[in-house]
């Protein structure tokens, strides 16, 4: 299948171009030219398959074309090796937990696949020293970091903002040694994110080394989060509750919630999708106003979703054909301030027990506020409260017990590079150190 770029200036691609390139030469984000609708008789039988069963069909979808069955069925069930349950939380309110994975977030999902498609794709082409650059506000550095660690051919350069990520999310990158090195920028996210787009398009940098991203606007770990939103739906079916199905989805660079609209597009019986966002609003106002206006991004709770130029808003203008009307009669928005996280954290866990993150307790409080009677709402809980530990205990007034896998993170020693937010230092630091 081929790749065109949401800028439509420059050509389209191969899938093995645009997962190792990342980002279309014009700038823009590339999109799959193709979205396959998945035939009756899966969604008949969608109750009795599996999470990998599933996620190997809508895996076809895309990737068949390009990648020979038996392979891309070992990716895909080597990369979904936990579960992703749906717990009932309230009401008519279910959480999908994405947090069973190894650094016990969603982005596990996308970046264990993308790990295994880009080293496929390296070993095909006999490479051996593909750099990949992530920028990150927490979680996207961890999972990326533990998804490619010791993977052949491929060192990984994790950007993150200097003392705006938790402690707990620190240690799952910068502990880890091996093709992994932490670089810790004197700066915001968006600081790190324009860091590692500005280094994609310096020619010089380009024709010495070869650079490739993993952030979500990466193919390889944007479309296989599309996996969890029909097995999210199996589950909702099961449980007799698959009417009028809502999503909703705590964003910030709007690539998760962008793979459910491919779900939907592939036919998957969701009825809305609400993006709940901290106070970084711009989309919101997008959907009032019809304007986007990026804007610095500013701190809050929900630090993964600290985002002011949401990078997959062009995938979500061109599904749509920039088609305002249209967004807004899938997608809503909802904006909450630490406040309200906070009182949604404390109200939930005293009322039913059910412990959100700040990221989920923005899904669910845009649940408890825009569902409709006869609608079901499952909120992604896209990350473990103990992944945020100082501010869920300080919000709840009680401990919270620390997962083994993280607490096995937490004992070993933080290592990382200091660096600017300037280009040039970073660009120096990228010439002198690879290679050599
Ligand atoms: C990355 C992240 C988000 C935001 O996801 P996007 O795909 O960037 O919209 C939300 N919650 C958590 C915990 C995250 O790590």
């Amino acid at each position: 299948m081929k790749y065109y770029s949401t800028n439509k200036q420059s050509p389209s691609v191969s899938l093995q171009e645009a997962v190792t390139k990342g980002l279309a030469p014009d700038k823009g984000l590339y999109m799959p030219e193709k979205i396959k609708s998945l035939p009756d008789e899966f969604y008949k039988n969608i109750g009795n398959m599996s999470f990998q069963e599933m996620a190997y069909r809508v895996a076809d979808a895309f990737f068949g074309e390009d990648i020979e069955p038996d392979t891309l069925k070992n990716m895909v069930y080597d990369t979904l090796n936990f579960d992703a349950p749906l717990v009932h939380v309230n009401d008519h309110i279910y959480s999908l937990e994405l947090f069973h994975g190894p650094t016990l977030a969603f982005k596990d999902v996308g970046a264990r696949f993308m790990a295994r498609l880009l080293g496929y794709f390296i070993k095909k082409q006999g490479q051996s020293n593909i750099n990949v650059l992530v920028a990150t506000s927490g979680d996207t550095g961890s999972a990326v970091a533990n998804g490619f660690l010791g993977v052949d051919g491929i060192h990984v350069y994790v950007l993150y903002p200097k003392g705006l990520v938790s402690e707990i999310q620190e240690k799952q990158f910068t502990t880890l040694g091996k093709n992994i090195t932490a670089v810790e920028i004197d700066g915001t996210f968006d600081d790190c994110q324009r860091l590692v787009k500005s280094a994609f398009l310096d020619e010089e940098l380009n024709a010495k080394l070869n650079l490739t991203s993993a952030n979500s606007i990466n193919v390889a770990r944007f479309l296989p989060q599309a996996f969890y939103y029909f097995y999210a739906y199996a589950q909702a079916l099961k449980q007799g509750k698959a009417d009028n199905v809502v999503i909703c989805v705590p964003s910030g660079n709007f690539g998760n919630i962008t793979a459910g609209l491919f779900a939907k597009r592939m036919g998957l019986p969701v009825k809305r999708f609400i993006a709940s966002n901290n106070k970084n609003d711009v989309f919101l106002e997008y959907l009032q106003t019809g304007k986007y206006n990026p804007r610095p991004s500013v701190a809050t709770i929900a630090n993964a979703m600290d985002v002011g130029d949401p990078s997959n808003f062009v995938r979500i203008l061109d599904l749509y054909h920039h088609n305002h009307k249209n967004i807004c009669a899938e997608i809503s928005g909802c904006r909450y301030t630490d406040d309200e996280i906070r009182k949604t954290m404390r109200d939930v866990y005293k009322q039913t027990n059910y412990l959100l993150d700040p990221h989920g307790a923005c899904g669910y409080a845009a649940l408890r506020d825009l569902l409709q009677k006869d609608e079901t709402g499952i909120f992604l809980e896209t990350a473990h409260p103990a992944k945020f530990l100082e501010t869920v205990e300080n919000t709840i007034q009680s401990s919270v017990p620390i997962p083994e896998k993280l607490q096995a993170f937490m004992k070993k020693e933080k290592q990382s590079i200091p660096m600017g937010k300037e280009f040039e230092e970073f660009k120096r630091f990228l010439s002198e150190s690879v290679g050599n």
